[in-house]
């Protein structure tokens, strides 16, 4: 029988009933090695997956936490930047890594590594890992090789990537003369290659051709039933917004022109369970719950001779290319590949697992360590990014990992890739619109404290207070410096207060008073809060409770007066050594959002690194241990000029 459901009675029951994974990695969107790290990236796949590792980190201890990532360096994007810069590709890529890594280290990003794909202690071993899934992968099935057409520039013969051809729209409605190979920004038309008119090779302006080339492609279909059902368990665990964009892409579904529909609507009790719905051009999608109920139903379709189109786009990626600045495909699958290139998304996919392996190896671990984080069943891997990469780390990365396994048609096994748990964020406007060079409102992370005198840690607390992984967000400067208020303000006082008064009233020391029974309260209430909305990683009502819970301080300090001699003594001391239980319980939840704010509160009370645990929530300080000197905290900045 089920011991009935009893409410935990103080906050070290909270704590022994908190869910822990055995180990965690930690990885977020990798930013290009093409440019300075902006707010963007700080908002999205920096600052909260930084937050989430310090936070494992204090729930299941360092050694059991990886937080790593690094530059996507392969591909075009980098490659061509080098070109336009006139650098060499290694030398263009170690500058801008070398100034993204002072980047991170100023804004006190916990990284066990920061790499690059390229990076020469890291290529070797990414190579390795990745021609090792493109060898599974081909074994079982899941990749086959297609000739199509490709943009070739003649004049520096070689094959063109997708963005390095722009041409005139081919939509004659449309006037854009700098549509890309096969779909137009300006007017969301998407068309095949061959249709874009006056094509022009971005690297050298010469005019390109269409050539036929071959190259690997992913076929999803072949474990899409076990995509969804990795899906459908992930259901109320994940943001909504993430999972109802990949389930209704993963399902099986084809499409049929309205004019069937009321032949459709004859014979729609009799089809498998299904959804449908209408979508653009005049269609009727019809989606199923798996890929059996999805033949039986298009079969009984063709008998009533109602022509269907299968929308399996999707499913179909080529995951190679002719680039020579990449990861090899191996000789041995087909040598007809020989000089071809792993594409630069499944590259950056595996790249976290690579990163793991050096991380580790740096660290003088064994070579089969980095298992414990990737393959076994108790272990949990968080991915941050923007909502935009979804596609790739939900359904391009769940199938590459199923393709990896021993047998790809069932769910990952003890020792097997384990599946990722996925955090998208929306995107940051900032001042209302979204960020750009022209507009004027592009902040890039190195602007805001060095030239804009902002602290780090005011950055990365703003950000968190924004709600980014539930909203499209803002970041207004006029809401940021309100938000530094606070913190210059009455969350400075409540760290100052009861440290200036027991150098003044107390001798330095923690006075032996009792625990006030709303103290307890409140912090039983916060700390379940806390482990919530952390693994989580939703950080907006959070803090706004924490702020609450900073004021409880402020308010000893009102009505016992610990600082004021002619207060009753008892009062004083109750009220202060409540206060110190409360500001180690605030320091410790306020650590993964501004650790190094945080660290200096941890040096004022003279406690040991070991503090940053969750098993040290609601332990408070013992009376007559030694406080150390008031420091600063959270800096007022005022008056920055913003126009
Ligand atoms: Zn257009």
């Amino acid at each position: 029988m089920n011991k009935p459901f009893t409410p935990p009675q103080n906050v070290k029951e909270v704590l022994e009933r908190a869910s822990r994974p055995k180990t965690a990695v930690i990885t977020g969107g990798m930013p290009y090695a093409n440019g300075p790290l902006h707010l963007g990236h700080l908002a999205g796949a920096i600052v909260p997956p930084d937050i989430m590792a310090r936070y494992m980190r204090m729930l299941i201890g360092k050694d059991n936490v990886l937080f790593v990532s690094g530059n996507d360096d392969h591909g075009s994007t980098s490659e061509s930047s080098a070109v336009k810069a006139g650098k060499g590709v290694r030398e263009f890529i170690d500058e801008i890594h070398d100034k993204q890594v002072q980047t991170i280290t100023r804004y006190g990003i916990s990284y066990d590594i920061f790499s690059g794909t390229s990076q020469p202690d890291c290529y070797p071993i990414h190579a390795e890992t990745s021609q090792d899934f493109m060898r599974k992968m081909w074994k079982n099935g899941l990749l086959e090789k297609k000739t199509t057409n490709q943009w070739y520039d003649p004049k520096i013969n070689r094959f063109l990537q997708d963005r390095n051809v722009t041409g005139k729209c081919p939509n004659p409605n449309c006037t854009n003369e700098s549509a890309y190979s096969d779909n137009c920004e300006v007017c969301g038309m998407e068309y095949d290659p061959s249709q874009l008119l006056n094509p022009k090779s971005a690297l050298s302006g010469a005019t390109p051709e269409l050539k036929p080339t071959a190259h690997l492609w992913m076929d999803m279909t072949k474990v899409q039933d076990q995509l969804v059902e990795w899906l459908k368990s992930k259901q109320n665990k994940w943001r909504k917004g993430v999972i109802n964009q990949v389930m209704d892409t993963v399902l099986p579904a084809f499409q049929f022109d309205n004019i069937h529909e009321p032949a459709y609507k004859e014979m729609k009790a009799n089809l498998p369970k299904h959804k449908s719905r209408y979508a653009p051009g005049k269609k009727v999608v019809v989606q199923f719950e798996n890929k059996e109920d999805f033949i039986n139903g298009m079969n009984m379709m063709t008998v009533q001779e109602i022509p269907v189109e299968v929308m399996d786009g999707w499913a179909h990626r080529s995951i190679t290319r002719d680039v020579v600045w990449g990861i090899p495909v191996p000789k041995e699958i087909d040598p007809e590949m020989e000089g071809k290139t792993l594409y630069v998304w499944p590259d950056s996919l595996i790249a976290p697992i690579s990163f793991s392996k050096v991380a580790l190896k740096n660290k003088g671990k064994g070579p089969d360590e980095w298992k414990r984080f990737w393959t076994e069943s108790d272990s949990r891997v968080f991915q941050f990014l923007g909502q935009d990469n979804v596609y790739f780390y939900v359904l391009m990365q769940g199938a590459m990992w199923f393709g990896t396994q021993a047998d790809p048609n069932r769910q990952p096994v003890l020792g097997e890739y384990q599946l990722t748990d996925i955090f998208s964020v929306f995107h940051l406007m900032v001042d209302g619109e979204k960020m750009s060079k022209s507009r004027g409102n592009f902040y890039s992370a190195d602007q805001l404290t060095n030239e804009m005198g902002f602290d780090p840690d005011q950055v990365r607390y703003f950000l968190s207070t924004l709600g980014i992984a539930e909203k499209p967000s803002n970041f207004e400067f006029e809401t940021f410096k309100e938000r530094n208020k606070f913190l210059a303000g009455p969350m400075n006082a409540a760290i100052e207060k009861p440290i200036s008064a027991v150098h003044s009233r107390f001798d330095g020391k923690v006075p032996d008073g009792k625990l006030l029974e709303k103290a307890e309260k409140e912090t039983m209430k916060i700390v379940q809060l806390y482990l919530k909305n952390m693994e989580k990683g939703e950080h907006l009502t959070l803090l706004g409770q924490i702020e609450n819970y900073a004021r409880l301080i402020n308010s000893f300090f009102v009505q016992y007066k610990p600082h004021d001699d002619r207060a009753d003594l008892e009062g004083r001391k109750d009220g202060l050594y409540t206060s110190f239980y409360i500001l180690k319980n605030l320091m410790i939840m306020l650590y993964p959002f501004a650790p190094q704010t945080m660290e200096r509160v941890r040096v004022s009370l003279n406690l040991p690194e070991t503090v940053w645990s969750v098993d040290e929530l609601g332990t408070g300080i013992p009376a007559g241990h030694v406080i150390g000197q008031k420091g600063t905290y959270f800096p007022s900045v005022e008056g920055v000029q913003v126009d």
